[in-house]
């Protein structure tokens, strides 16, 4: 045991994606912050926001059936689209920002063009999305959308989807160009190792164990070497809570009101992926489906094209499965142990109202490689088993808590929980996820810094200039900022070559 003890203005604990964005965003906004970086694995970017363990989709709902929902009168609701795709815009602006500065010093290393596609089977299907192109097209985000239920027309976007498709139901896709792929994995060690050069302390190995608040309002960690079990403690004024999946633990342990009564679903998730160059040689897109009934939002089905060390390859899934883990590299127990008396009855009132969920999950887990390989035949006709292998994905952790809906209701976005000081926040669930990152993390800056907000606006803007705004009110500024924005992360001028 080590009686060491060290005092910081910001501790940021896990170094996933979302603790390189907030630490990269105070480092412009306060550059003379002490920050420490507290991570329980040996490098950034280990547990969800690792590149094989997510499907790096830059999410901006250009091919998200589930952000748009039809209405009873058979209207299609795009606000959620909007949301998410106006969230993506914030990040890709950031980057930009980082990307001008030299702060990163290649954008092709985390970010490349990949059209965005949705393709459905069937009448009801195939109306749906009839209407929901018709809805979003004239919407100036996603200008550029096409759409089409013509298989000669489909077989030119989709070569390997196409090939021995048996057409006995009408089907149809639409596409746009500005889709992304994006190697969350890449970018947070980017900015990690640019904070690293800019003094920030990171330190691996390192599990927090507790979090305790000080007589004088700081936040004293109980900090443990993974290796040697030694102890440090750790104080910082302010602290975020970014370990992923571990969160709710760190939540807990710090004792806030504001974490009563929240608890934790976990969902973990496969990928079958292709490497085979043949086969790969024949798909670029990322190609949502409709989601299975009963399956959960995050299980969609989708076929992608990943592109991760300058190599493509295709992923297919994710398959949605249930583990007690609430982190890939977690333990057996973090569910049980994240059961308290706060959120018991929460807990069990979840449980009762998502047996048909769990016995979902608890099936996915169980489907054999026959069956995984049939869920793939429906998107790839012709796809064989020896040239796919399954991979592991991250786990995600739904927030359960009591809502207007419900007690114990199952939560599948992300939520800020933060003290009513401000002094400590933590990010819960999951969904969109990391390409969400800056608009939740500038959330943040919102509600625990309000005495700073106001001097730091205009950096902001400097670095986002669509900050405060909604862009759909300027369509003037939609333009200039996805022009911009596509200039400097590569993403404009070069149409990808198309298989044959
Ligand atoms: C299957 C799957 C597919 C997904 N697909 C997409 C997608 O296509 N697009 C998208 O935008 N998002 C996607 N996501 C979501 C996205 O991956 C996550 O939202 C994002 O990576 C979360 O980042 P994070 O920094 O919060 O967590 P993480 O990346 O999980 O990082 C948390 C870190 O905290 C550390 N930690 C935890 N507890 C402690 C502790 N006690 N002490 C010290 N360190 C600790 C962990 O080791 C880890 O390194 C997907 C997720 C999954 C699982």
């Amino acid at each position: 045991m080590s009686n060491r003890q060290t005092k910081t203005d910001v501790i940021l604990i896990g170094a996933g994606i979302m603790s390189a964005t907030l630490g990269s965003l105070l480092k412009e906004l306060v550059p003379d912050w002490e920050i420490t970086v507290l991570e329980r694995r040996d490098t950034a970017g280990e547990e969800s926001s690792n590149e094989w363990n997510n499907a790096g989709t830059g999410h901006s709902s250009l091919c998200e059936l589930n952000y748009t929902v039809e209405q009873p009168d058979g209207s299609i609701d795009i606000s959620k689209a909007v949301k998410v795709n106006e969230e993506f815009q914030l990040s890709k602006q950031f980057w930009s920002y980082l990307v001008k500065s030299s702060l990163i010093r290649n954008p092709r290393d985390f970010i490349v063009p990949v059209p965005h596609m949705s393709f459905v089977q069937g009448e009801q299907d195939v109306t749906f999305l009839k209407k929901r192109y018709e809805a979003l097209s004239n919407n100036p985000l996603f200008q550029g959308m096409e759409f089409s239920n013509d298989p000669e027309k489909l077989k030119e976007w989709i070569p390997l989807m196409m090939q021995d498709r048996v057409i006995n139901n009408p089907i149809a896709a639409t596409k746009i160009d500005s889709g992304t792929d994006v190697n969350f994995g890449a970018l947070t060690r980017i900015l990690f190792d640019q904070l690293k050069s800019s003094n920030v302390d990171i330190k691996f190995k390192q599990n927090v164990d507790d979090i305790k608040r000080t007589s004088d309002g700081s936040w004293e960690l109980k900090v443990r070497n993974v290796d040697s079990n030694t102890v440090e403690r750790h104080t910082a004024k302010f602290v975020f809570i970014g370990g992923g999946g571990g969160s709710l633990h760190l939540l807990q342990k710090s004792g806030i009101p504001e974490g009563k009564g929240i608890g934790g679903f976990p969902v973990s998730g496969l990928f079958m992926v292709c490497k085979n160059p043949e086969v790969v040689a024949k798909h670029r897109a990322k190609v949502y489906g409709q989601a299975a009934i009963g399956a959960p939002p995050m299980s969609v089905p989708h076929l992608d094209t990943r592109v991760i060390d300058e190599k493509e390859s295709l992923f297919f899934g994710p398959f949605a499965g249930f583990s007690p883990k609430f982190l890939k590299y977690g333990s057996m127990f973090d569910l049980i142990t994240s059961v308290k008396p706060h959120n018991l009855v929460t807990m069990l009132s979840a449980g009762v109202k998502n047996v048909s969920l769990t016995t979902y999950l608890i099936k996915q887990v169980m489907l054999s490689k026959e069956k995984r390989m049939e869920a793939l035949q429906e998107f790839v006709p012709n796809a064989k088993a020896e040239d796919w292998e399954l991979v592991l994905a991250g786990q995600r952790v739904q927030i359960i808590k009591d809502t207007a809906a419900g007690k114990g209701t199952l939560q599948f976005g992300t939520e800020v929980i933060s003290a009513a000081d401000g002094s400590i926040a933590a990010l819960l669930g999951a969904s969109p996820g990391a390409s969400t990152a800056v608009s939740v993390m500038l959330e943040i800056l919102n509600k625990c810094f309000p005495q700073h907000i106001k001097e730091w606006e205009p950096k902001i803007k400097e670095m986002i200039p669509s900050y405060g705004v909604s862009m759909l009110t300027d369509p003037e500024l939609i333009r200039e900022i996805q022009a911009s924005t596509a200039q400097t992360l590569g993403l404009s001028g070069e149409k990808q070559a198309m298989p044959q």
